[in-house]
């Protein structure tokens, strides 16, 4: 299905943004559209996904069907202390936007730490990342801490490529047995210990983007060790 098909299919509707319509901008690459009442913001979302997609393929993630990304001030709408949602049947992400991101995370967290527009950056790669996955394991439905995993490693490494040792300034010490949280409720209910567990099983020379491959492939699963 190409893009303006897809688009007639889901029937896009634009969503309002103070006062303000969002516009629809299709990046470069013709396979990811931005909603958004702000251009120069769509346009520097193009570029992160641009510069995300290398690493997503470098860890096996490729997409296959076209993307509608949504960025507005979601603050209201998705889930509180949601800053970014992925819907499978549609295809689409929702990002808040930098301005609103502020007022949601919280101070305590490692993206709270962050300055908003880095997070949001992030939380765009950690979205794609959901997309990815998603549409590279085709019928193959995986778990939520299969699916948590891959974009919490995908955003960390992400956030290291940009800054080196950023990941470890963020998350502070990690330790070995940190991988023992590596399971659903402690990616819902702990997002801070399910990224440290993450990023001490993934920066794991034998783990890293093979590890990543094995759970598209459904070699390797984190469920059942966690339930
Ligand atoms: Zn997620």
């Amino acid at each position: 299905m190409n893009f303006s098909t897809f688009l007639a299919a889901a029937a896009l509707a634009t969503f309002p943004c103070e006062g303000t319509v969002a516009e629809t901008l299709l990046c470069a690459d013709g396979e990811v559209a931005i909603e958004s009442a702000d251009r120069a913001l769509s346009l520097r979302v193009c570029s992160v996904v641009e510069r995300a997609r290398p690493l997503l393929n470098a860890c096996h993630l490729y997409q296959s069907s076209p993307i509608v990304l949504q960025v507005g001030d979601h603050g209201t709408s998705l889930i509180h202390g949601c800053m970014g949602t992925y819907d499978p049947k549609t295809e689409t992400i929702r990002v808040s936007d930098p301005g609103t991101l502020t007022d949601i995370v919280s101070a305590e967290t490692f993206m709270g730490r962050m300055s908003a527009e880095k997070l949001f950056e992030s939380l765009v790669v950690h979205e794609l990342s959901h997309g990815f996955l998603k549409q590279t394991a085709e019928q193959r439905a995986l778990c939520l801490v299969d699916h948590e995993y891959t974009a919490y490693a995908i955003q960390l490494s992400w956030l290291d490529a940009q800054e080196p040792g950023a990941v470890d300034r963020l998350l502070g010490d990690i330790k070995d047995k940190d991988v023992s949280y590596l399971n659903d409720f402690i990616a819902l209910a702990a997002p801070d210990l399910f990224a440290k567990a993450v990023w001490a099983h993934f920066s794991a020379s034998e783990n890293g983007c093979a590890f990543i491959g094995q759970l598209v492939s459904g070699h390797a699963s984190l469920y059942r060790e966690s339930n």
